[in-house]
């Protein structure tokens, strides 16, 4: 734990002793989890998370020290695990462990708790797994200015989860240096974030956010089994649209259908909904007042 001002800490590391009741503990006698300092080493260098970013995580968002959407994250965070073949976490060892830190955590309008599960060292069979929570990044302008994004090839069938499961499409995993490269060619095209589309045309989702736009009174989202996130803020999203008289609905598109679209948003936990501004080059439709809405209701929504 760090107290940067000399008392309550604005960053808190936890690791777990059992991040499995299917593997061992890390120590027959220890305490479920421990704080440990964030800025002291905590890995051995032959930890499978490093070396082959063999492992998987979660994002959760934090106000007002309660973290939003737990109970999907922790549910995808089992989805990963599984998709990976890794032993299937301890969710309430883990639930303890989220709401610990953010317990501990200095109070801020926005922080974030991240969960990391690795395979731990090769051959030892017991999975490494932490929680770190920390104050997030001040988001509010690019959630009234929006981004300018750009469609990439994501190289994949719109299908691949089904047809390649063992290319780990739609888990969360850390194996994320793609998602950033591709921030990097955004950059390089003038742009701030990406949409990833199907090798065969349909749109799919961000490198670290879900696809959601608005086609008259219809909120509608790209959908699961596309090897694609089943994202939390999404739904969350879905939920306060339904409870306005807005109509839901996943649906596949191209993205000339999404070039179409009276409004569209790169969502997720932590940034939440940020408008798209400009789709590869053109102007984009921003609805100011639906951003502004949403992003009230997500701020407000600790569950
Ligand atoms: N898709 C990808 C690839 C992501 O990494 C994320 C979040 O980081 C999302 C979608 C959005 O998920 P959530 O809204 O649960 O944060």
């Amino acid at each position: 734990m760090t107290g940067q001002n000399g008392g309550v800490p604005t960053q808190v590391l936890i690791v777990l002793n059992q991040p499995s009741s299917d593997a061992p503990p890390h120590s027959s006698m220890a305490a479920p989890f421990a704080f440990f300092d964030p800025a002291a080493p905590l890995l051995t260098a032959l930890d499978l998370g490093a070396t082959r970013g063999d492992g998987i995580f979660e994002t959760i968002s934090v106000g007002n020290g309660r973290p939003q959407a737990l109970e999907h994250h922790l549910r995808r965070f089992i989805h990963s695990a599984a998709a990976l073949e890794l032993p299937t976490p301890d969710v309430d060892a883990w639930r303890s462990a989220i709401l610990a830190a953010v317990g501990e955590l200095e109070p801020a309008d926005e922080s974030s708790v991240k969960t990391v599960l690795t395979r731990g060292v090769e051959g030892d069979g017991r999975p490494t797994g932490w929680v770190f929570a920390t104050h997030s990044p001040d988001y509010s302008r690019v959630r009234v200015e929006g981004l300018r994004v750009v469609t990439l090839d994501r190289g994949y069938r719109h299908d691949v989860e089904r047809t390649s499961p063992w290319l780990l499409a739609g888990a969360k995993t850390l194996s994320y240096a793609i998602n950033r490269s591709v921030l990097r060619e955004a950059a390089r095209r003038g742009a701030d974030d990406v949409i990833f589309v199907s090798s065969d045309g349909f749109v799919l989702e961000g490198p670290s956010s879900s696809v959601v736009y608005r086609v008259g009174n219809r909120m509608l989202t790209p959908g699961t089994g596309l090897g694609i996130l089943d994202g939390t803020t999404q739904a969350s999203i879905f939920r306060y649209a339904e409870s306005v008289g807005f109509e839901t609905g996943f649906e596949q598109l191209s993205p000339e259908k999404l070039r179409l679209a009276d409004a569209a948003w790169l969502v997720s936990s932590v940034r939440l909904a940020a408008p798209v501004r400009e789709l590869d080059g053109a102007t984009f439709r921003v609805d100011r007042e639906l951003s502004a809405s949403i992003n009230a209701h997500l701020q407000s929504l600790r569950d």
